[in-house]
């Protein structure tokens, strides 16, 4: 991320924005500008080598007046309580843009993840849990994953939760293995939910997907499936991803003439989204540096990867050809970076509106948990695909009534929501 860039003032700065547009009451705004309750903790966990090391854990919760806080826990070396709490405050409004009864909260822990053995991550996410158990719950707080943190993690969460109360409480974490109480299309969810937004996006302006071409920064979850989704769904081409090699420190971007083929490239990839090189070299892909995926000449970029990508210093490099950008990670767009495009006209469809689908399927997975009953794949998918597409007709309903630019439309649709249900239960 742009060190400049600190992601709560811009999530704070995005919602008074929209407050001032709103005309929102002083008291309202003191109440949603800062999560309503907020945890910081040490983990102590057992090495591989004997020793004890201490990590620090957050989990912050936002705002829970639609229903309880749901959100992911992000193992990131960056993070810090304010990348947390923007996060956390990014998922109040995406919870109630999509209209899915759950507030917002996030976690966090200051780790990466790729240089823990298999046990340290299992003891990692145990302690996690046994700090901050008595705070979340199924009508309480309920996690997930997210950058860092895997479905077995999740499993290994929901065994040390139901350890500790003491019965099998399968709802108080998503994003679970299936076969251990996790959904079907969970694994899609996110990229698919993304290629729905841009499907809904390119009806209403006219654009014929089949003759499009993507450029997508990332290539962990959400972009291998943005990327199936956008090749097989709406038949476009990608033509870029992008990904961290940790071993040299840096990004890379791997091209292709043709398009890329995204289901090769996941059988190179590893569980951290790095691709192999000479893999995909012997292949015929291209590999440049890491800003070449946002410098293609293409119709849709989607950034799929961390916050502040598309910032001051990046924005004058993305092509006049591109015509929308569906955000796919969480706040990878400055509010610099937002102001030039406006001026160009570019549309975006906002990261709480355009990655929703993970949390969407989370949703329908902790109401499979609340019945025990759990249902088919294509049954999941095809209520994500209608809730993604009611939750975009509701902000562009919004963005044509009140001629706005989208983001600032999905905060009204979602600040007039938890703002009402704030109401309806007496707190304002
Ligand atoms: N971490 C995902 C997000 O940012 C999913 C959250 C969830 O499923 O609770 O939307």
């Amino acid at each position: 991320m742009n060190v400049t860039t600190n992601a709560f003032q811009m999530a704070q700065q995005q919602f008074d924005r929209v407050a001032d547009q709103l005309n929102l009451d002083q008291q309202v705004r003191d109440y949603l500008r800062w999560p309503m309750r907020e945890f910081s903790f040490r983990i102590p966990v057992q090495m591989d080598n004997g020793i004890i090391k201490i990590y620090t854990g957050f989990r912050v919760q936002h705002n829970d007046a639609i229903g309880p806080c749901k959100g992911g826990i992000r193992f990131h070396l960056s993070e810090t309580i304010d990348t947390v709490r923007a996060l956390a405050t990014w998922m109040t409004w995406k919870c109630a843009v999509v209209n899915i009864p759950l507030g917002g909260g996030k976690g966090g822990v200051v780790v990466d993840s790729a240089t823990l053995t298999n046990t340290e991550k299992e003891n990692l996410c145990r302690g996690y849990i046994q700090k901050i158990w008595r705070e979340i719950g199924s009508r309480r707080d309920v996690p997930a994953p997210d950058v860092g943190t895997t479905p077995q993690m999740m499993g290994w969460m929901m065994d040390e939760y139901s350890k500790l109360s003491g019965e099998y409480v399968p709802g108080v974490i998503t994003g679970k293995p299936v076969g251990n109480g996790g959904s079907l299309g969970q694994t899609e969810a996110t990229g698919f939910g993304v290629v729905f937004a841009i499907r809904e996006a390119m009806k209403k302006m006219k654009i014929d997907p089949g003759k499009c071409s993507a450029s997508i920064q990332g290539f962990g979850n959400i972009a291998q499936y943005a990327a199936i989704g956008f090749t097989t769904m709406l038949k476009g081409k990608v033509m870029a991803v992008s990904y961290w090699d940790r071993d040299d420190r840096t990004s890379y971007t791997i091209s292709h003439m043709k398009g890329i083929d995204p289901v090769f490239l996941q059988t190179i990839t590893n569980q951290y989204g790095a691709i192999d090189k000479e893999k995909s070299k012997s292949a015929g892909y291209e590999i440049e540096e890491g800003t070449g995926w946002i410098r293609k000449d293409v119709d849709v970029l989607i950034p799929a990867a961390i916050e502040g990508q598309i910032n001051a210093e990046t924005v004058g490099m993305i092509s006049n050809k591109v015509r929308i950008i569906a955000e796919g990670a969480n706040g990878p767009t400055t509010i610099e970076a937002d102001e030039q495009l406006k001026k160009r006209g570019v549309f975006v469809i906002p990261d709480f509106l355009c990655n929703a689908g993970g949390v969407i399927v989370s949703y329908f997975e902790s109401v499979q948990n609340d019945m025990n009953y759990y249902c088919p794949r294509d049954e999941v998918l095809q209520r994500l695909d209608e809730k993604m597409t009611v939750a975009f007709q509701s902000v562009y309903e919004m963005f044509e009534k009140e001629k706005v630019f989208m983001r600032d439309a999905a905060y009204m649709v979602a600040i007039n929501r938890v703002v009402k249900a704030m109401q309806l239960r007496g707190w304002i």
